[in-house]
């Protein structure tokens, strides 16, 4: 018997967001199946693995749909299983990997690669495969094959189709397989060689400005592109107050829109570049705090849909180096849940129920696969939360292959004690 799908899990909270009201009780997972919860199970002569959840939270498992791997091709800075072991320590139970690898994940058989790879990671990985062949912006890929492989959505993440005539065939052949589309929205000829956001910061550090017009025109375009050809998108990364308002705008009108804005977008504003601190250089840029209240508000008023981390990691010589020269982007599958908590739910006292079904349902429905629930019956994805430790990020204790994360030196609140992915106990904090 496995004693890492033998778990039991003592008088923990448990998050249950289609009831409304928690239960305060104890979980038996026996070979990974949730197979009783109820108060006072009593372990003994089950050989089961002990985990005391008291005056912890137990939600099912997190779901981040925008990560990026690097496997195949950058192996360097992350891989399938490095990541996924990032994914856990951030209780974090499925990923939805990005198709900017090298090769491209555009054809079926990539997408089954990284589904095979999946099998024998801490946590499930399900590919998004590209709109358009290596990224380039000009044939469309084989969706439907695609889709029919196992991608969940599709996108060119990185990259921004700049031919509106391209896009809007894409969204009107993604129609017929009824995928989303997640968008990165950049203008590139407002980006340009920009640094960092266009604004007081920009200009008093002398770093080259993106203006938030970059974002907000391309997401124009496509919600006009949408309301015509009536596809499924999915705005990633939000980061501008216009980018809110047109999302909000554009739902009232009924065009089949949803979005998710990343932890640092939430967490941070401009005024921390002055450390010129590198991993503060992502894309888009981390905004003004009219942006960031913007993107806080959002939430509270149930525009946007989901948080996710955009995971990118990158080689310390790819950061230690001039904010020029730099490479764009943070890591943050570990910190996905305790950054996000620290802004909405501590600070802002959005509901508990409200946040988790940002990192859960909501995102699950977007991509179109079953959440998981802890009910009788499951296979077990479960993470176990401690909300009041809080602790400082600490580089050493980074398990990603990657250290690029923009949370060093900021304290967050709320800890993952452990995570259950299908069925097995994949992480467990060490000092307990
Ligand atoms: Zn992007
Ligand atoms: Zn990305």
């Amino acid at each position: 018997m496995d004693k890492n799908k033998n778990i039991l899990i003592k008088s923990g909270r448990i998050i249950n967001l289609n009831k409304g009201k928690d239960d305060y009780s104890d979980i038996l997972i026996i070979d990974g199946v949730i197979t009783e919860i109820n108060k006072e199970i009593n372990g003994a002569g089950k050989n089961v693995t002990e985990i005391d959840a008291k005056g912890c939270i137990v939600s099912p498992g997190f779901v981040d749909m925008h990560v990026h791997l690097r496997e195949p091709g950058f192996e360097d800075e992350e891989t399938i299983e490095t990541g996924t072991m990032a994914a856990v320590k951030g209780g974090v139970t499925t990923v939805a990997c990005m198709a900017n690898t090298k090769p491209v994940i555009d054809n079926q058989s990539l997408v089954k690669y990284i589904l095979e790879k999946s099998r024998s990671a801490s946590c499930r990985v399900l590919p998004v495969a590209a709109m358009t062949v290596g990224l380039e912006g000009k044939s469309i890929t084989e969706m439907g094959l695609l889709s029919e492989a196992g991608a969940v959505g599709f996108s060119d993440d990185g990259m921004c189709v700049r031919d509106s005539r391209i896009m809007y065939e894409i969204m009107r052949y993604s129609n017929q397989f009824d995928v989303p589309l997640i968008l990165h929205e950049e203008d590139y000829f407002i980006s340009g060689s920009g640094l960092v956001n266009e604004g007081y910061y920009s200009t008093m550090l002398g770093l080259e400005g993106i203006s938030s017009l970059s974002e907000d025109l391309i997401i124009e375009r496509d919600i006009t592109l949408a309301k015509k050809s009536g596809a499924k998108i999915h705005v990633t990364h939000l980061s501008t107050r216009g980018a809110v308002e047109m999302i909000e705008r554009a739902k009232n009108e009924g065009v089949r829109i949803t979005c998710d804005v990343t932890p640092h977008h939430l967490f941070f504003n401009d005024s921390y570049l002055t450390s010129f601190n590198t991993n503060f250089k992502v894309k888009p840029p981390i905004r003004s705090e009219e942006d960031r209240l913007a993107l806080v508000e959002g939430i509270k008023k149930g525009v946007i849909d989901a948080i996710v981390s955009d995971h990118a990691p990158h080689l310390d010589i790819e950061k230690n180096t001039t904010f020029r020269l730099a490479s764009f982007g943070t890591i943050g599958l570990e910190t996905l849940f305790s950054a996000a908590f620290t802004r909405l739910c501590v600070e802002e006292k959005l509901d508990l129920h409200k946040f988790i079904s940002l990192i859960t349902t909501s995102p699950s429905k977007i991509i179109g696969i079953n959440a998981s629930e802890i009910k009788v019956g499951e296979v077990a994805n479960i993470t176990v939360l401690d909300t009041e430790k809080e602790e400082e990020v600490k580089k050493e204790n980074i398990v990603s292959k990657s250290k690029n994360s923009v949370f060093i030196g900021h304290k967050l609140r709320g800890k993952v004690i452990c995570t259950i992915s299908r069925g097995s106990l994949v992480y467990r904090l060490n000092n307990l």
